[in-house]
């Protein structure tokens, strides 16, 4: 304890909330304390991530722990494998094999691209069962199509990632089901929770349905409105913020 106080002074973290757990001081942490896949560890070092950023060191234990989150920290801190990371992890180890387990939302196509392309390296020959990859895509106007018209099965995706109007747009369809998302995730939320997107949030929260559904959320900036929002749609959140609050 005396060295996660350490760690978090170190890179100036303020964490706030009930029971919070202990930052990872590297890696290898997460091998002996959540009994952490091997292949996904050799992903990370084989794409040169070797020691965790600030923000990850503190949010990914709190996502395997189940916890809702709500992040800020600055551009460039290494926010997407902050989620990521805990979240492949989580699909490793579900029970269930079938369905959309996990959901990130972006508001623009080229940074949903740009997750998908970082997430795709680190599910690199991951398999979850004998024949069955781990299977992530980007919810593109092609890939809608063929949902849509029942070419390719929701069935086969693990993890979705989507901008929010493509994806209520499937929804609204009846062509994707998120019954089975247990993960959802808000990228650059400060954006998600404006005035322009908060009500297709709000119909994708009303989307996922299952009760156990953990959010959470990623942003350099947290305006005061989106910390309302957070605190009225997660349950026991852990606030997280590196470096200095910007609002
Ligand atoms: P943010 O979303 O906070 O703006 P990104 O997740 O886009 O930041 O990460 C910024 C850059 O840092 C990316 O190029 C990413 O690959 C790199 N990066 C992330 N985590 C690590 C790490 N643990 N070690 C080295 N580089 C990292
Ligand atoms: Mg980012």
């Amino acid at each position: 304890i005396e060295d996660a106080t350490k760690l978090r002074k170190s890179y100036k973290g303020n964490v706030t909330g009930e029971d919070i757990p202990l930052p990872i001081g590297s890696f290898e942490d997460l091998v002996t304390r959540f009994q952490f896949d091997k292949r996904l560890l050799s992903n990370l070092i084989d794409s040169h991530f070797t020691e965790p950023t600030p923000v990850q060191c503190e949010c990914i234990p709190m996502a395997l722990q189940e916890r809702d989150v709500l992040s800020c920290a600055p551009t460039g801190s290494g926010k997407t494998l902050a989620f990521l990371i805990p979240l492949l992890q989580q699909i490793i180890t579900s029970k269930s094999t079938e369905g959309v387990k996990g959901l990130i939302i972006s508001p623009t196509k080229e940074l949903a691209n740009q997750i998908f392309l970082e997430c795709s390296k680190l599910a690199h020959k991951i398999f979850l069962t004998k024949k069955r990859p781990l299977r992530v895509a980007l919810l593109s106007k092609s890939l809608s199509a063929k949902l849509r018209n029942k070419v390719i099965s929701e069935q086969k995706y693990d993890i979705i990632i989507s901008t929010p109007l493509r994806l209520i747009d499937i929804v609204k369809q009846g062509a994707l089901d998120l019954s089975n998302v247990r993960h959802l995730i808000f990228d650059e939320a400060d954006k998600l929770f404006d005035k322009t997107f908060v009500e297709q949030t709000d119909t994708i929260l009303a989307s996922c349905t299952d009760p156990r559904l953990h959010k959470s959320m990623f942003s350099a900036t947290i305006p005061s409105n989106v910390e309302d929002i957070a605190h009225s749609i997660m349950l026991d959140p852990i606030r997280v913020i590196i470096g200095h609050k910007e609002a």
